[in-house]
């Protein structure tokens, strides 16, 4: 039988086969630890990692040693926020974060509140944007970090980082970005940008799981964090544990491959998103969830009117992979925090699915996509 079609790439992206080739040695044959390179085998595991850190350091404009790497996004996420919270608790104790940030900063933002932290989730307007006035007004003399999302998960929104960055440099308060969604897929410079800590997820961008990166700025300013994970002080003793040399490999060549190929693929993806939109809602009655013009070239999130999500994505289940995009599970029936606070309704946001597309999607794929949303939700509609 064949597979369905995937338009889930926010929630993970297959491996490049360039990716793949590319790790298989680190495993069976050049197997070293990079930190015991009194040998062969250890150097080329270390300056494979080095050449990985490099690559990651030209899509951002960092400097390769800046790169920490970690076990994903969600690693990074907690380092940053607990990393500076604990060192900075002297100088103060407030973080602002948005009320659509991704879970791994808003659990690890409660758990710090539980501790006496106080946080500030700023709101946003109904294209998932947060207002830079309200930003500027929330900041105290006790605000320590600002941690905003580069790119939604959900519904796709870019931030303006590099107005973020300015307040925050301006007010000598750290700025941290999760770019888990936008890295690899729009462009980000960390100069131009003023961030001082980003994190980055391997496998949104066609390499492994498990394998991420924290970039931590090391001038103007020089950020300092706490550990949480101790050990062998890898990592400049910011992450101890021996290197994942194969995935960080992997890391490595799925960040070239991205760097090169991100015009040509956004180009492609949003052509090709852009032609999902224009034919379902040719056809049927449908709504962009935020907004269509400030967003990831491969995201779609689409409100029908009317039909239950889950209902949706099971009856198109044998030809299209596609989900709501929010941590909704059979303990967890809330609506998606990101869609409810974008000021959406309750049935707004159980009736709203999100479409990822991917550099492996197709013509022929959107066309399918589009019969098969319309055959269905024309089904469940006239139920
Ligand atoms: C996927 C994702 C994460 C988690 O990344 P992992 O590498 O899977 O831990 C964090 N933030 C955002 C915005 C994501 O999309």
């Amino acid at each position: 039988m064949k597979r369905p079609i995937y338009l889930d790439t926010h929630a993970t992206t297959p491996v490049d086969r360039r990716v793949l080739e590319g790790m298989l040695p680190y495993f069976c044959e050049k197997f070293g630890n990079a930190s015991s390179i009194d040998h062969i085998y250890g150097n080329e595991a270390y300056s494979a990692v080095s050449k990985a850190r490099l690559e990651i350091a030209k899509v951002i404009g960092c400097e390769p040693e800046e790169i920490i790497f970690t076990s994903g996004a969600t690693e990074s996420d907690n380092l940053a926020i607990f990393g500076i919270a604990n060192k900075m608790k002297e100088k103060g104790n407030h973080i602002i974060t948005s009320k659509i940030e991704h879970k791994a900063i808003l659990d690890s933002c409660r758990h710090l509140e539980l501790q006496g932290y106080k946080i500030t989730y700023l709101d946003v307007n109904n294209n998932g944007e947060i207002s830079l006035n309200d930003l500027i007004k929330e900041i105290t003399s006790e605000t320590i970090l600002i941690s905003i999302m580069s790119a939604n998960n959900e519904v796709g929104t870019i931030a303006p980082l590099k107005e973020i960055g300015r307040i925050a440099h301006e007010k000598n308060i750290i700025f941290h970005t999760d770019a888990a969604q936008a890295y690899g897929h729009i462009p980000l410079n960390v100069i131009d940008m003023n961030i001082d800590m980003m994190s980055i997820s391997g496998h949104k961008i066609y390499g492994p799981k498990g394998i991420g990166a924290l970039y931590i700025r090391n001038r103007n300013p020089l950020v300092k964090l706490v550990p949480i994970i101790f050990g062998g002080g890898h990592e400049k003793g910011f992450r101890s544990g021996t290197l994942n040399v194969p995935s960080i490999v992997g890391l490595g060549i799925a960040s070239e491959l991205s760097r090169i190929e991100m015009n040509e693929t956004s180009k492609k993806v949003s052509m090709l998103r852009d032609r999902l939109f224009n034919g379902i809602h040719s056809r049927v009655k449908v709504e962009i969830n935020g907004s269509s013009k400030n967003k990831l070239p491969h995201n779609l999130n689409l409100y029908f009117e009317g039909v239950d999500a889950k209902a949706l994505i099971n009856e198109v289940k044998d030809v299209l992979a596609i989900s709501t995009g929010s941590a909704c599970n059979s303990e967890d029936m809330n609506p998606s925090h990101v869609l409810s606070s974008m000021g959406m309704e309750e049935d707004r946001a159980y009736c709203s699915v999100r479409f990822g597309l991917g550099k492996e999607t197709t013509e022929e794929d959107i066309e399918i996509a589009i019969d098969k949303i319309v055959d269905v939700v024309t089904k469940l509609r006239s139920l």
